[in-house]
């Protein structure tokens, strides 16, 4: 894995034919060593079609959930040994539409997370605030909470990455100052400074770079503006431009 990463985080989007359209403009239209810094995590339905579309590039593919146990009677899940039988690599775990939309609570989070780490798999761990915290001054108690789990788990550290995505910035238009993305990323990074930190919440073409010019962004997590290949694209060009690229400690 190459910082910075740029991953597209589709949601609910694309069918596979749709994903692979995007996956062969995006490897035609960037030189092949951008492609190292990309990172797609499509729908369930859609992950053997995107790992066969990039197998012989080096983009990584994840599924935007897993669940921590094996096998077992858990209608609707799906586990690391069944997406490492399709070959994907990593998971999103904790992001915020699962927490809040879908109700993952920071414990159900820490098992999904240990189970995956545990069963091979590499991991995007999304933490961020509410508004109504962020406004109590709650921000760096409400993330250091979310990362808890972590510190079980020190010998997994390198195969894991995690994304700063305010609740209140994603899919909202709203972007956090880059002051208020700094902040969070200095407090993530004083206690686990080796775990690269993305950041995610309404990045676009248009705020990217200035987003990615802070040192303490190792990346990004988009969601609506990766779902065109064009702008994600642009994304990528202006992301390396932005950083010149470096690899993983
Ligand atoms: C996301 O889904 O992780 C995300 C950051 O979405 P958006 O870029 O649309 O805010």
């Amino acid at each position: 894995m190459k910082l910075p990463l740029i991953a597209a985080n589709w949601k609910m989007h694309k069918n596979r034919k749709e994903a692979r359209e995007f996956c062969r403009a995006v490897i035609e239209g960037l030189p092949s060593r951008d492609l190292q810094h990309i990172l797609l995590a499509p729908p369930f339905t859609c992950l053997e079609t995107v790992v066969e579309a990039v197998a012989a590039t080096p983009i990584l593919v994840a599924s935007q959930n897993c669940h921590g146990e094996t096998h077992g009677a858990f209608t609707g899940e799906v586990s690391a040994p069944m997406l490492a039988d399709l070959k994907v690599e990593w998971a999103l775990l904790g992001h915020s539409e699962r927490r809040h939309v879908f109700g993952e609570s920071d414990e159900l989070v820490a098992k999904r997370l240990e189970g995956a780490l545990k069963q091979g798999l590499k991991v995007i761990l999304c933490v961020g605030e509410r508004l109504e915290e962020r406004e109590a001054g709650q921000t760096e108690a409400v993330v250091a909470r979310q990362l808890q789990p972590l510190e079980n788990l020190r010998d997994l550290w390198q195969n894991i990455v995690l994304a700063y995505e305010p609740v209140w910035a994603i899919g909202t238009g709203r972007v956090a100052t880059t002051e208020q993305i700094a902040q969070v990323h200095r407090f993530i990074r004083a206690a686990h400074g080796p775990i690269p930190v993305l950041y995610g919440g309404s990045v676009n073409p248009g705020n990217i770079g200035e987003i990615m010019r802070l040192p303490e962004v190792d990346g990004a997590l988009i969601g609506g503006a990766a779902l065109d290949s064009g702008k994600f694209q642009a994304m990528v060009a202006e992301s390396l431009k932005a950083k010149g690229g470096s690899e993983h400690p």
